[in-house]
């Protein structure tokens, strides 16, 4: 194939759990590698996205980091998908919203049970904590939402191949799962 599509994909607050279902698709990756190339993603050694067909966002927003890479993504990729519950909704680790950011901190850090060399760290190379976690789509306008914790293979798999074959996304119900 002349022009192959496109792909991008980041994990921001989350697990990589959306990633691993992804590779997933076994096999059918040989199908994939005919038509995609991949730009940053875990199997490329790209730092930055470029222009791209598709960024797949795995996990929600805790920090300015990630807020800088949603926004390149955004920026470069004509269609942006949010991956999973974490990007969805925020998924587990906005759990810690219901909680005030200092002690969350001073549990992780300073007074939970085998804390060693109490501290919290301050390094100014370390992104900045948001006091929430955020979804995606309250940063950035996100075209597509694949549900699930983590989505299966076989979603990945159908919504991939409707787009590269020019149809228009469609899950069937037995796909369509929030766990
Ligand atoms: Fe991990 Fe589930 Fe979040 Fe995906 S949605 S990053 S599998 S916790």
């Amino acid at each position: 194939m002349a022009n192959k599509i496109r792909v991008a994909t980041t994990s921001l607050a989350g697990c990589f759990g959306c990633h691993m279902s992804f590779l997933d698709i076994d096999e059918r990756m040989l199908q994939l590698a005919e038509v995609v190339e991949f730009d940053r993603s875990p199997i490329t050694d790209i730092e930055h996205c470029t222009n791209c067909d598709i960024g797949l966002i795995e996990g929600g927003v805790c920090n300015s980091e990630n807020v800088h890479v949603l926004r390149e993504f955004r920026n470069n990729c004509k269609i942006l998908v949010a991956v999973g519950a974490c990007a969805i909704n925020g998924g587990l680790p906005a759990m810690r919203n219901h909680i005030p950011l200092e002690e969350c901190l001073n549990e992780a850090y300073l007074d939970g049970i085998g804390v060693e060399n109490p501290k919290i760290p301050s390094d100014i190379e370390l992104p900045l904590l948001l006091n929430q976690v955020h979804p995606i789509h309250e940063i950035v306008k996100i075209d597509y939402y694949l549900p699930g914790c983590p989505p299966s293979a076989d979603v990945f798999w159908k919504f991939l191949t409707d787009l590269i074959e020019g149809r228009e996304p469609s899950l069937p119900y037995e796909l369509v799962h929030y766990d």
